[in-house]
C-alpha cells in the first residue's frame, strides 16, 4: 500500500496474537481497519521452525479464535490438554505432593489445546492478509497520534498519517499508545527467566500438562502431537543463564533429573530458548478515543498459562463493545463506549494480574513456611473434591461477564 494518508474506523497499533486477533474480528463484523506493525511481514509458506514457545488456551480463548475464522487452519497444528497436573517438588522426592485436574470432571473434553506460538501468528497473519478491510502496515512502528476534531491522528515512523475515530494498543509491553494515552502502569522485573524448548519422550504424556513448583520457579510440561511435550522452564536470571550456556546433552539431562522419570527417556527435539520475565498492570484501560489490550495493558509470569487467555479476553470483550457501538450508530471512539469496555473488564484483569503476581512470588520463595502453607494448599486441593472443582472451573475462565464469543457465540 503506497499510499500517503488513509481513512479507517480504527487504527490497531501491533500485530501480535491479540492485535491479529482482534483485527479480524473487527473487519468480519465490517469495520475499517489499519493494523500497523513493526515487524517484517511473515513468509506465510515457509515452515515453521520446532520450537518449545508454545500456548496453552483454554476453550473460551479457542471459541474467540473460532468467531475470527482460523480453527479450521490450526486445528492439525493444536494438542487437547485433557488433564492439568500440579506437584510440588520444592522439598525432597519422597514428600513430592501432587494434585490433578480433570477435564471430564466438569463434564469437557478438554480444558483447551496446545498451540505453536508461531503456528498461531502465521495462521492469523495468512488470514489477515486476505481480509478485505484491514489495511496491514509492517515494518514500521507507529510513532504517535493527536487528538483533532473528534478524530485520532496517528502517525507511522515511515511518514504516513491514518486517521480514526479509535486507536488500540495491541503493542505489547512498551505500547507507545499507552504511553501516548498517559496510563501510567506498575511494574516490577521478577529477576527471573523463563526458557522453553520442545522434547521427545519414551513415555506417553497422557494429554496431561505437569506444572512442578520448585523454588527458583515453575517447571511445566505441556504436550504436543507424538509423544512430544513443550518445556517451559521458569528460574532465576543467573541459574538460567548458566543452565542456558550448557552444552545441549547436559542441558538434556537437567531437564530429564527435573522431570521425576513422568515422561521416560527424554531427547532434545529444539534449541532451547529464553525471555526474561516481568509483571505490568496498566493503571487504566482507556485514554481519549484510545484502549489497551493484551500485553500492552497486562504481562504476567507464564505460570498457570494465563496471559494470551486473560489477552483474548480482552480482545473478546473490546470486539463486542465496539461491534455492537457500531450496530446502534455510536461513536466508537467515544467515553461512553469505551467506559463499557473498562467496566467489563476489571474485575477479571483485577483477581488474574494479582492472584499470578501472587503466585509467581510463593512459587518462587525458599523460606520454609511459605513452603509449608503451598504444600498444605495442594493437599487441602487433593482432599476436598468441591474446592478442587471450583479451581478447576475458576482456572478456566471467569464467571462473570462471559460475553458471546467466549460462550462460542457469534459476534
Ligand atoms: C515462555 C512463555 C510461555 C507462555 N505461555 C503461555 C501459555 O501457555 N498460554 C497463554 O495464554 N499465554 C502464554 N504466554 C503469554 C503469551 O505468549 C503472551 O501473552 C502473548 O504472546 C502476547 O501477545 P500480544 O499480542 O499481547 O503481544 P506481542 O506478541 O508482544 O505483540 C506486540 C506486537 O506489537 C508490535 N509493536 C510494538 N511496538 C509497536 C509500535 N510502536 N508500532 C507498531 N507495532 C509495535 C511488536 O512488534 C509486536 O509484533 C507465555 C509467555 C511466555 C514468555
Amino acid at each position: 500500500m503506497q499510499t500517503k494518508d488513509i481513512n479507517a474506523d480504527i487504527i490497531v497499533s501491533g500485530a501480535g496474537p491479540a492485535g491479529l486477533a482482534l483485527s479480524l474480528l473487527l473487519a468480519r463484523a465490517g469495520l475499517d481497519i489499519v493494523l500497523v506493525d513493526a515487524e517484517k511481514p511473515i513468509d506465510v509458506n515457509a515452515p515453521v521452525k520446532p520450537s518449545g514457545r508454545t500456548l496453552a488456551l483454554l476453550e473460551g480463548s479457542i471459541n474467540v479464535l473460532k468467531a475470527a475464522g482460523i480453527w479450521e487452519a490450526l486445528r492439525p497444528s493444536v494438542t487437547p490438554l485433557r488433564n492439568m497436573r500440579i506437584v510440588d517438588d520444592s522439598i525432597k522426592s519422597s514428600d513430592r505432593i501432587g494434585v490433578t485436574f480433570h477435564a471430564r470432571d466438569i463434564g469437557l473434553e478438554q480444558f483447551g489445546f496446545n498451540i505453536p506460538n508461531a503456528i498461531l501468528r502465521k495462521t492469523l497473519y495468512a488470514d489477515v492478509l486476505k481480509t478485505d478491510g484491514i489495511t496491514h502496515l509492517s515494518a514500521t512502528r507507529l510513532a504517535g497520534y493527536d487528538i483533532d476534531g473528534g478524530k485520532v491522528s496517528a502517525r507511522t515512523e515511515d511518514g504516513r498519517v491514518i486517521t480514526a475515530s479509535l486507536i488500540v494498543g495491541t503493542d505489547g509491553r512498551n505500547s507507545i499508545v499507552r504511553k501516548v494515552a498517559g496510563i501510567d502502569a506498575r511494574t516490577h522485573d521478577y529477576a527471573q527467566m523463563a526458557m522453553t524448548c520442545l522434547i521427545r519422550h519414551s513415555k506417553p504424556h497422557d494429554f496431561t500438562a505437569t506444572e512442578f513448583h520448585r523454588s527458583g520457579g515453575p517447571f511445566t510440561f505441556v504436550p504436543m502431537a507424538d509423544n512430544h511435550s513443550s518445556v517451559v522452564w521458569v528460574e532465576k536470571t543467573d541459574d538460567a543463564k548458566a543452565l542456558l550456556a550448557m552444552k545441549r546433552d547436559d542441558y538434556r539431562q537437567a531437564i530429564q533429573d527435573r522431570s521425576c522419570g513422568l515422561l521416560g527417556t527424554i531427547s532434545m527435539a529444539s534449541d532451547p530458548e529464553s525471555w526474561p520475565l516481568m509483571f505490568l498492570s496498566s493503571n487504566a484501560l482507556i485514554g481519549e478515543r484510545a484502549a489497551l489490550a493484551a500485553e500492552a495493558a497486562h504481562v504476567l509470569s507464564p505460570i498457570g498459562a494465563q496471559g494470551l487467555n486473560l489477552s483474548l479476553r480482552d480482545v473478546a470483550s473490546l470486539a463486542e463493545t465496539i461491534v455492537d457501538a457500531a450496530r446502534l450508530g455510536e461513536d466508537i471512539g467515544s467515553a461512553t463506549v469505551l467506559a463499557r469496555y473498562e467496566t467489563r473488564r476489571r474485575a477479571d484483569l483485577l483477581t488474574r494480574t494479582n492472584g499470578i503476581d501472587r503466585l509467581n512470588r510463593v512459587v518462587a520463595n525458599d523460606l520454609m513456611f511459605v513452603k509449608d502453607m503451598r504444600r498444605f494448599g495442594l493437599k487441602a486441593l487433593a482432599k476436598v473434591p468441591p474446592l478442587k472443582s471450583f479451581i478447576t472451573h475458576q482456572g478456566l475462565a471467569p464467571a462473570w461477564d462471559e460475553g458471546r464469543l467466549l460462550a462460542g457465540q457469534p459476534l
